[in-house]
């Protein structure tokens, strides 16, 4: 097996074309050894990561299951994570905050659910979370070079659609690895607490200003060139106004709050029979955007505080936010300090 490589960087598509609960990883194969970013590709590509010589370092983009779940594969391996995310990864409560379910839930749902999580019976080839929580992780520092495998690497800190999301770039070789703005047809996705629309739109229009040839994405479209990439990422943000015009249009027409959620703004309503599950998603999606809308003009929040009500949907846990904490010494970073001393 083989897979797309620029220059020291191999493109290791995830299974079922990286369709969530799978994603794109990247094997750096620098002079000092291998190293990982994101590891929910699925067990074929573990089976091949496996192989890799010296592989000994994982860099995780941001906590979202499908781009964590595999590393129960590699016990051995020291697992990097963002400064937003390690007390999300450690703390099943936190992690419920964080990605909505505690706001559609309410703290009753909660109990349940975290029992629930509790119990599941993990089995290493599914993804799940609790092969993932509790592991030891250490924390990279965003926007610095960072001497990985003997290669340069920059965490750019991305945020909005998940608080603490870094890009791994590769300033040598001209890529950058956009992960979740992945200029898919469903459109960004800020449908977690932690996310938020409006810093979204501005981490994806900064990934224009970065001096890249390649744009790598952990979804469906894979590997693009920079002008593709700058047409399809304005194609893929306008889906945003889109739906917000959606929700516009919708109680213009007179739907109540309660009705709200059946307007397709994100899902269509066969998947939600078939997936009760993308209805907390839809709930939480309107929510961003109603929460958005009323901070453009105040006659929307009575309408965005009737919605939360008729749903049951906690307002206070509806924006999550943390504080980063303090990155651990970097071999590059710990070079620099030996300098000085
Ligand atoms: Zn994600």
């Amino acid at each position: 097996m083989t897979y797309k490589k620029i220059g020291p960087i191999e493109v290791v598509a995830g299974e079922n074309n990286s369709k969530v609960p799978f994603s794109t990883s990247l094997l750096l194969h620098g002079r000092d050894g291998t190293a990982l970013f994101d590891c929910g590709a699925g067990n074929r590509a573990y089976g091949y990561i496996k192989k890799q010589k010296n592989l000994q370092n994982i860099y995780l983009t941001h906590y979202h299951l499908d781009h964590v779940w595999g590393v129960s594969h590699f016990p051995n391996a020291q697992i990097w994570i963002n400064p937003y995310d390690k007390t999300k990864l450690q703390n099943t409560t936190e992690i419920l905050k964080a990605n909505g379910r505690y706001a559609v839930s309410g703290k009753k749902g909660m109990k349940q659910l975290i029992s629930d999580l509790k119990n599941h019976r993990s089995k290493a080839d599914e993804p799940n979370w609790n092969l993932t929580l509790n592991r030891e992780m250490s924390i990279y520092p965003y926007g610095q070079p960072l001497d990985i495998v003997g290669e340069k690497v920059i965490m750019i800190h991305a945020p909005g659609h998940a608080e603490g999301l870094a890009l791994p770039y590769f300033p040598e070789h001209g890529v950058l690895f956009v992960v979740d703005h992945d200029l898919s047809s469903f459109g960004p996705w800020y449908n977690n607490s932690d996310c938020d629309i409006d810093l979204l739109i501005e981490s994806a229009l900064k990934t224009l200003d970065v001096d890249a040839d390649y744009f790598v994405t952990s979804h469906h479209k894979g590997t693009v060139h920079r002008k593709e990439y700058e047409q399809k990422l304005h194609d893929f943000l306008a889906i945003i106004e889109r739906r917000e015009k959606t929700i516009v249009d919708a109680v213009k027409r007179g739907v109540s709050p309660k009705d709200i959620v059946y307007e397709e703004v994100f899902y269509f309503k066969e998947t939600h029979a078939k997936n009760p599950f993308s209805m907390n998603s839809e709930k939480l999606g309107i929510a961003k955007h109603l929460a958005r809308l009323s901070k453009q003009n105040a006659g929307w929040e009575e309408y965005y505080h009737d919605f939360l009500n008729v749903h049951g949907i906690l307002k206070e846990y509806v924006h999550y936010e943390s504080k980063p904490l303090p990155a651990d010494s970097h071999p590059l970073l710990e070079k620099k300090t030996s300098h000085k001393s």
